[in-house]
């Protein structure tokens, strides 16, 4: 009998757990579900009292665009500026060097398809798993990075972590969990950011990682200051760059890096980068970067 009621206990017990946990979950999809009606409420109201201009004109965006301007994944130019963003063609998925002509951004694809190296590849493997680039360096979307490093604006941020993100070989990773990828920003020298202060590569990378809902951590520092890579000789820049990237102080190196930066001109400072993260223990790195110049 006793053994009895004690059953009876537990199963009510348990009935009552199952149901505060069930409510739990309900209460907690609910708040996700009104804290999206405010955001969507009150990007309705912004966009009443500032309606979005396009990034490159600042014309006034149409009402469709508007609306789709206000949400996640919608790039902010109009029509007419578009054909100015110009997206990269088939490139080799190691290095991102280009291997066919470029595309305007909406159409054709970031990379040239998975295994399809350029020579120099083939011969010797670059230290980094990956390269992709989300536009060709010139017109508009030159423009519109170099005013996001004089400004700092934070629009114009917003638009190139969505270029990011509509990288093709932007490598897959969970999005919780140990095993999400960190990323890390091309560091600077402390005299380099004195004597050319404006906006910040990190800022990129750090935003691109909020987005992704991945870690971000400043695994590297830059020793001494280098001339830029695109002045110098071939013999020059392999030089260059030596020794010029070292482990910050403490850091622990994940297995996953993924490496954010602005622009990739040589990619000499990458690959510097990538091979000094590979050396202490990380298994891949990956660079996405906004732009490439040809
Ligand atoms: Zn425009
Ligand atoms: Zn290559």
């Amino acid at each position: 009998m006793a053994a009895g009621a004690q059953k009876r206990k537990r199963s009510r017990h348990r009935k009552r757990k199952a149901n505060a946990r069930r409510l739990q979950i309900t209460f907690g999809r609910l708040t996700v579900f009104l804290w999206r009606m405010i955001c969507w409420l009150a990007g309705g109201v912004l966009d009443l009292l500032a309606p979005p201009r396009c990034l490159c004109c600042d014309e006034l965006l149409p009402l469709q665009a508007r609306v789709s301007a206000g949400s996640k994944g919608a790039l902010p130019v109009c029509e007419s500026c578009r054909p100015g963003l110009v997206q990269m063609g088939p490139a080799c998925p190691r290095c991102g060097a280009l291997v066919a002509a470029a595309g305007v951004l909406g159409g054709g694809s970031c990379g040239a398809g998975p295994g399809v190296f350029c020579g120099a590849c083939e011969s010797a493997h670059p230290p980094q798993d990956s390269v992709s680039c989300s536009l060709v360096y010139e017109g508009t979307g030159k423009e519109i990075l170099l005013a996001w490093k004089n400004s700092g604006e934070q629009a114009l941020l917003v638009f190139l972590v969505e270029l990011l993100l509509r990288c093709g070989k932007c490598p897959a990773g969970p999005s919780a969990g140990a095993g999400r990828p960190l990323v890390c920003p091309v560091p600077r020298h402390p005299l380099d950011r004195l004597f050319r202060p404006g906006a910040e590569g990190a800022h990129l990378a750090a935003a691109f990682a909020s987005r992704r809902r991945w870690r971000f951590g400043r695994l590297l520092r830059k020793t001494r200051r280098t001339p830029r890579q695109a002045v110098l000789g071939r013999k020059a820049r392999l030089v260059n760059l030596r020794g010029a990237f070292c482990l910050r102080r403490g850091v622990k190196i994940p297995s996953h890096v993924v490496i954010v930066d602005d622009v990739l001109t040589t990619g000499s400072t990458v690959g510097e980068c990538a091979r000094v993260l590979k050396k202490a223990g990380a298994e891949r790195v990956d660079v996405i970067t906004v732009a490439r110049s040809l």
